[in-house]
């Protein structure tokens, strides 16, 4: 049985004995954001428009489900974009990517659609232009992700990656009165500032961005957990174990007073063991996660009792972001070119919009 199928197996699956009553409390914002569903939007638009197989560098998200249900429908996922045969389309991911990626395509006869989000995009022209004016660059963030390792590809001469307020003392600079520092996208807001405190001091001089780099979905999301955590017995959390703000989101619930917190792909993956004498529930998602998996939460927790759910919302979002130019581009060919294309094409998996 694949993941899909106990994805809608699970919830039907009820236990030995309901462990409830209990309660859910069920955070507001939750799950996708619009940069996901923008590049998830962008892999299904292509799959209509150019037919499959569309190739899509590193995944699209950071989301099992998300992941497996576009290679149902025709993306295939590479790791890098050499594996892409010479003359197809190629996808690069929500996180962004160097610029020499954007040459290794062209290289390679490649037609690019760059899905990168435009809040990392806005990282990555901040980085340009204050390597431009000369600056060192302190980028916080996460040493590996795919983020960092492209918004370092910006400027690799003049950033320094920050991993952890643990790493601001072997920092080397070439003028400690040019320095600014950014950061990845979807830090710990507490645990990034808390570097960044540690920069000041150690860097007095040190300039800030222009604007928050850390989102507006991975902030809305970490209050949001900062809410409810300090009356959950558990947290549950559903995202992938590589999606970082996921996984920040069970730290923050855990900093924040939840007895216990965990991370699940999938409502199957829940023990009953950590329901036990857990009255209070809090559920929240990762900004890659479709709703239909905290549906599937939702129905595993209902069906050992938890069915008292109550919306914890700290705040409403109506941010949108327009598909990638290259896809309008073509669609807007098309649409000149036969009206009948203006036909609502629909079909992308887990789209919120
Ligand atoms: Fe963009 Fe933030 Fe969503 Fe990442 S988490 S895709 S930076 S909106």
């Amino acid at each position: 049985m694949n993941k899909l199928q106990r994805l809608t197996n699970a919830p039907g699956s009820s236990p030995d004995k309901a462990l409830g009553p209990g309660r859910v409390l069920l955070a507001a914002p939750r799950g996708w954001c619009a940069g996901v569903d923008r590049a998830v939007m962008a892999v299904g638009k292509a799959l209509e428009q150019y037919g499959a197989p569309i190739y899509v560098r590193k995944q699209i998200v950071h989301n099992k489900y998300v992941v497996q249900t576009l290679e149902q429908k025709g993306a295939v996922f590479v790791d890098e974009t050499e594996e892409v045969p010479e003359g197809s389309i190629v996808v690069f991911s929500a996180h962004g990517v160097a610029p020499s990626v954007h040459v290794e395509a062209a290289a390679g006869n490649l037609a690019a659609i760059d899905a990168t989000c435009p809040l990392v995009t806005k990282v990555h022209r901040e980085a340009k232009r204050f390597s431009e004016e000369d600056y060192d660059i302190l980028l916080v963030g996460h040493e590996g992700h795919e983020e960092v390792i492209g918004t370092i590809g910006v400027a690799p001469d003049r950033i320094h990656l920050v991993d952890g307020a643990e790493g601001v003392a072997s920092v080397q600079v070439r003028d400690e009165s040019k320095v600014v520092w950014l950061s990845q996208t979807t830090l710990s807001v507490d645990e990034a500032m808390a570097t960044v405190g540690e920069l000041k001091k150690r860097f007095p001089l040190l300039v800030s961005p222009p604007s928050d780099d850390i989102c507006y979905a991975t902030q809305n999301r970490q209050a949001a957990v900062r809410e409810l955590a300090p009356e959950a017995d558990l947290l549950i959390v559903v995202g992938s174990r590589n999606s970082s703000n996921s996984v920040r989101l069970v730290e923050v619930g855990l900093e924040y007073g939840a007895t216990a917190a965990h991370l699940v792909d999938f409502a199957d993956e829940i023990d009953d063991a950590w329901l036990e004498g857990a009255r209070t529930v809090g559920l929240t998602s990762g900004a890659s996660v479709p709703e239909v998996l905290v549906d599937g939460v939702l129905e595993f927790l209902a069906a050992r009792g938890y069915t008292d759910v109550k919306t914890v919302r700290t705040a409403e979002e109506h941010v949108q972001f327009s598909l990638p130019k290259e896809l309008r581009r073509d669609l807007r060919a098309e649409a000149a070119s036969d009206p009948s294309a203006r036909a609502d094409r629909q079909a992308v998996p887990g789209g919120s919009s």
